[in-house]
């Protein structure tokens, strides 16, 4: 069965192939659909913005859609980058920038100060509007430098502390098996089946 992810993220693309996948899902995002329009993410929430993202690419796809709005939560930045992850170091949306500044801004903050988690919001939605929206999140900390070369965004310098990796250090599938973006997955699971099988 077909599900259409709504994002350009190549980073959750590959994960939600990897966690769709595996339920036997064919994944297609607007990666595959070049003319599908950008949605403003204008919400001051994970869920308003994933909530906007769902209705918009349901309605011009007239097709259920599925879609993440996600980030990272940095306590001793009281909560940022949060719904700015993506364009914490500006407009251009680079990984490398935002791990970059998220450094600077970390200098001097010490081990146990640097708590922070990903939140992921995932919105089903029906071209009638209706949809329906769940959160899974991911504790961990900053590190001091970048380490492994898997995943995407912040995933070089989060340490999850039970593994002592930072999740560019796991597998896709040892990321999903913990994620939030995972987490979220498995909430959504059954309600994904009745709302894609009719
Ligand atoms: P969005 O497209 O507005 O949801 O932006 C999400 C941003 O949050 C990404 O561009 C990443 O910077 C960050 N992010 C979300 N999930 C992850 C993850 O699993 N690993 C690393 N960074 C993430």
């Amino acid at each position: 069965m077909k599900i259409i992810v709504a994002t350009r993220n190549p980073g959750k693309v590959n994960e939600f192939k990897e966690m769709l996948g595996r339920l036997g899902y064919d994944v297609e995002s607007l990666l595959d659909y070049e003319t599908a329009p950008e949605t403003d993410e204008t919400g001051s929430t994970f869920e308003e913005n994933a909530e906007l993202k769902s209705r918009e690419a349901a309605a011009y796809f007239g097709h259920a859609v599925l879609s993440d709005d996600s980030g990272l939560e940095v306590d001793a930045l009281d909560g940022a980058p949060g719904v700015y992850s993506a364009r914490f170091a500006g407009e251009k949306k680079s990984d490398e920038a935002n791990n970059a500044l998220l450094l600077e801004k970390l200098a001097g903050v010490p081990t146990e100060k640097r708590t922070a988690r990903f939140v992921c919001a995932l919105s089903l939605a029906k071209p009638s509007g209706e949809t329906l929206t769940v959160r899974g999140t991911m504790e961990g900390a900053i590190g001091f430098e970048r380490q492994g070369t898997n995943g995407f965004g912040y995933d070089p310098l989060f340490i999850i502390p039970s593994l002592n990796q930072t999740a560019a250090e796991l597998t896709k599938s040892e990321k999903a098996s913990i994620s939030h973006r995972g987490q979220a997955l498995r909430k959504l699971e059954l309600a994904l089946t009745t709302f894609l099988g009719e």
